[in-house]
């Protein structure tokens, strides 16, 4: 039983509020994934998880039991640090075994635990080296290892793939969530890459300033992004987003911005939005050229080829807009194009909130 209850949890240095009234449930089993830009906190919340940084307000409980006050070592948590901080004069196998010797466990029990772990992870051959003889991703799984012997309650990792170059981070990606699936545990990750979030977990928490911005599987942060902030964190290239107004006309509402006329697929129910300052978004995989709605009237400023795509970016009054597109498009620098999406594509939100409207 290792579900972990966050409730208000605020962290404050001096000035900085670093964690902001954050109330959170991680459920046994998932993979949750705190995800948000440099700063927001991320990395605070997972060190009070682990007991390393104590909260300023709030409360932790892992299964019944409050480790608000627990010492780091009692909490039957393993933490995987981005540095990996292995003892360099340790061989493999007596770094992977470290915490069982620090818990006085009985030799033979150490060693079968650590060729086990060895097994799991694909370093039985390197059980003899040091640290320093082995590739960042070798490394990486030692680490792993080192938190995996202990069997605790919950799995936190701090940015463990940083130092990877782009194609073992990718492997390593799959392999961690092969072996979450395969461990069954709960893992609490922290990450700034989206794509990392999107790929493994199975729900991601979204922080933006020490506040919780929105909580949900990959696929609903993304489809439904709750803020403009999230709409705009998640997604690359990132989701258009265009100040706008709602008007109704001949009862129907649309979002409108100089040329920029968007019919919404929406009749009364937001009648008290009316004239109301919004965000119109739209992914860049979304907009069409042409197409059956009234769209966007700009002209092509430059097409990128990414090999498979192409990406077009389009000036439309005083903004720009992003169209991601298999290749080819068929646009050239100066074209004049009209874009459209469909309407069940189009994300509104409210200017000075930016709460999610539609
Ligand atoms: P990054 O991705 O850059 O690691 P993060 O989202 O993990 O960022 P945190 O490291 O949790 O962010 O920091 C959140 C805020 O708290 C930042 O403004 C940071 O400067 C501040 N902060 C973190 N640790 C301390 C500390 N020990 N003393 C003072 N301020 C701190």
């Amino acid at each position: 039983m290792s579900r972990i209850h966050i409730e208000a949890a605020s962290k404050r240095f001096d000035k900085v509020t670093a964690v902001d009234q954050v109330t959170l449930d991680i459920e046994h089993g998932e993979f949750l994934v705190l995800l948000g830009p440099s700063g927001c906190g991320k990395s605070t919340l997972l060190r009070a998880i682990a007991g390393l940084t104590p909260l300023t307000e709030g409360r932790i409980t892992l299964g019944d039991k409050d480790i608000t006050h627990t010492p780091p070592r009692d909490r039957d948590l393993a933490m995987v640090f981005q540095s990996y901080a292995l003892y360099p004069h340790l061989s493999v196998a007596r770094n992977i075994g470290f915490p069982l010797r620090a818990r006085r466990r009985p030799k033979a029990e150490i060693r079968e635990k650590v060729e086990q772990v060895a097994r799991t992870l694909d370093l039985s051959a390197l059980l003899d080296r040091r640290p320093r003889e082995l590739s960042g991703g070798q490394r990486q799984r030692v680490a792993l290892g080192r938190a995996l012997v202990r069997d605790p309650g919950a799995f936190l990792m701090d940015e463990p793939l940083s130092n990877l170059d782009a194609k073992l981070r990718t492997a390593t990606r799959a392999e961690l969530s092969e072996l979450h699936r395969r461990l069954g545990s709960t893992f609490v990750y922290v990450t700034h890459d989206q794509v990392e979030a999107m790929t493994m977990a199975t729900r991601i928490a979204l922080l933006n300033g020490g506040k919780l911005e929105q909580v949900g599987s990959p696929t609903e942060v993304y489809d439904r992004p709750a803020s403009a902030f999230v709409a705009g964190f998640l997604g690359s290239p990132a989701m258009n987003l265009l100040d706008a107004r709602v008007v109704s006309r001949e009862g129907r509402l649309h979002a409108v911005a100089e040329d920029v006329d968007v019919a919404l697929d929406i009749t009364g129910e937001l009648s008290d939005q009316d004239s109301q300052d919004v965000v119109l978004g739209i992914r860049p995989e979304h907009l069409r050229i042409g197409g059956a709605h009234p769209g966007l009237r700009g002209v092509v400023r430059l097409v990128e080829n990414l090999g498979s795509e192409e990406l077009a970016h389009v000036v439309v009054g005083d903004a720009r807009v992003c169209l991601r597109g298999s290749r080819p498009l068929d646009l050239a620098t100066g074209d004049a194009v009209t874009l459209s999406a469909a309407p069940q594509h189009i994300h509104l939100f409210h200017r000075e909130s930016g709460k999610r409207l539609v």
